[in-house]
């Protein structure tokens, strides 16, 4: 139990980092406030999985029992940084929990990297699960070829999503808007393109394997890419071996072609994308080297995603090189590596993005236990804190549409309804205006 005078927390994002923190921090026996930007909870799991993983997404039970306990609110449509600041939050919380993710890409930092037709997968993969932020962008899929930059798990949810068929896609929660989107798409090829080899390949092995049990695509693989792989080289590479082995499948209208050193040099096009350069690597020492060849591959779409990272928000010591806030084991520091106040960081935004879902439990565990340890020793006695009414009504002032847990489970309750007739699991609302009126209201 934490000493009384330390024991009201806030919590900041929603997703898995967030309701682990806040359900460690329960137990410890803090007050919980749980802000998201969003009306809707569960981060990246609700708008990064991809839909055709719905078992995945089940993990959102155990975060509904976490926001059922007693001590923990939820403030759906509240954002540090445009609602409320960092020194706002210090003022009014004992501990101050960040656990906002990692909203944008890294970039290649290459010419045309901007051109129409060029994109991150963070906004690709936000269209397609419907993120309201992203939910309004259209994707010209109207080229035959699209390429896919990374050697990563999203870069695989992306090529598959870009090939499932409409039997594939429509029973899923994939937002309608991409839905029909998809099932007008003239994509038939998708290169996933990786800088090094198959050996340093970011896919876990499942994803992998799923590429080869699609309905209506193949997944190619050429031999050549796999000559100097040592034989033991772990199960990724087997499966690879299986893919390059296995005939041209003749019923498959769809391919994903996975090409391994290749590094891009230039996005090319009139006012569109039309074509991507590459060069060509060799593996020396796990790094890898150009060797001067190049090549020019057609295509009509590019998605890049070599990586996510945070986004700063002022009065937050941000790391700018890592794209991540400055901590040390989840206790945020200045530049020096002075200890702000009172001030922690879990998740996405604290390690970077790597990891599964879980991964985030252990993290979060870091940055809690760090809290009890600041609690006992006397350190997040502050200033005089409000209590939790005066908090709640200061955040309502803030943020008059904010959401309670009340609110989402009326919003809930509408997508998952609209979803049981067509046999989807939901039908997800996408823009803000109606979010807010379905929980308002349950209409
Ligand atoms: C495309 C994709 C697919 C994935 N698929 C899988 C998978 O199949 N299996 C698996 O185990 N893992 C998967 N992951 C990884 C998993 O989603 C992450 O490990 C996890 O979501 C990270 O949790 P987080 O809480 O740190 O961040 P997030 O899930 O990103 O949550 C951050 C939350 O903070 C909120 N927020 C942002 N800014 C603010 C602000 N200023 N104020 C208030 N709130 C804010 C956001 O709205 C969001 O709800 C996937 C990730 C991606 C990107």
């Amino acid at each position: 139990m934490a000493p009384t005078d330390a024991r009201r927390a806030v919590v900041v994002g929603a997703g898995p980092s967030g309701f682990y923190a806040a359900s460690q921090l329960l137990d410890a026996g803090f007050e919980v406030d749980l802000l998201d930007a969003l009306p809707t909870p569960f981060g990246l799991v609700r708008a990064g999985v991809a839909p055709d993983h719905p078992k995945i997404k089940t993990v959102t039970r155990v975060f509904d029992k976490v926001a059922g306990r007693e001590g923990l609110r939820f403030f759906g449509g509240v954002a540090v940084g445009r609602d409320v600041t960092p020194r706002e939050l210090v003022e009014r919380y004992h501990a101050v929990v960040y656990a906002f993710g990692t909203a944008a890409d890294n970039r290649l930092g290459i010419p045309g990297e901007d051109l129409p037709g060029s994109h991150a997968a963070t906004a690709f993969v936000g269209w397609y699960n419907g993120h309201p932020d992203h939910a309004g962008a259209t994707y010209d899929l109207s080229r035959e070829h699209a390429v896919v930059i990374g050697n990563g798990n999203v870069a695989i949810d992306v090529a598959r999503m870009l090939v499932l068929s409409p039997e594939e896609i429509t029973p899923t929660d994939t937002a309608d808007h991409a839905i029909e989107a998809l099932a007008a798409s003239s994509v038939r090829e998708v290169s996933v393109v990786g800088r090094r080899g198959p050996v340093e390949a970011a896919f876990t092995t499942p994803e992998l394997l799923e590429l080869g049990e699609l309905s209506r695509a193949d997944v190619v693989v050429d031999h050549a890419d796999l000559h100097a792989v040592p034989d033991d080289a772990g199960r990724n590479v087997e499966v690879l071996r299986g893919y390059a082995a296995r005939p041209p499948r003749e019923d498959a209208s769809h391919r994903v072609v996975l090409r391994f050193c290749w590094s891009p040099v230039e996005i090319l096009g009139e006012g569109r994308v039309e074509a991507i350069r590459l060069a060509r690597n060799e593996i020396v020492d796990g790094r890898a080297v150009a060797t001067g060849e190049e090549m020019e591959l057609p295509c009509g779409l590019v998605v890049r995603s070599i990586g996510y990272r945070g986004t700063p928000i002022d009065g937050i010591p941000f790391d700018a090189a890592r794209g991540l806030v400055r901590n040390v084991d989840g206790r945020v520091v200045d530049e020096d590596g002075a200890l702000v106040p009172r001030t922690y960081v879990t998740g996405w935004v604290k390690r970077g993005p790597s990891g599964v879902i879980g991964t985030n439990k252990k993290d979060s565990a870091q940055t809690t236990a760090a809290i009890v340890a600041d609690a006992q020793a006397g350190v997040l006695a502050g200033p005089p804190i409000p209590d939790a009414d005066e908090a709640a009504a200061w955040l309502l002032t803030r943020a008059p549409g904010a959401v309670g847990w009340d609110g989402w489970t009326r919003l809930d309750a509408h997508e998952v309804a609209a979803g049981s007739g067509a046999g989807r699991p939901r039908v997800k609302v996408v823009h803000l205006e109606t979010m807010g009126r379905i929980a308002a209201s349950g209409v």
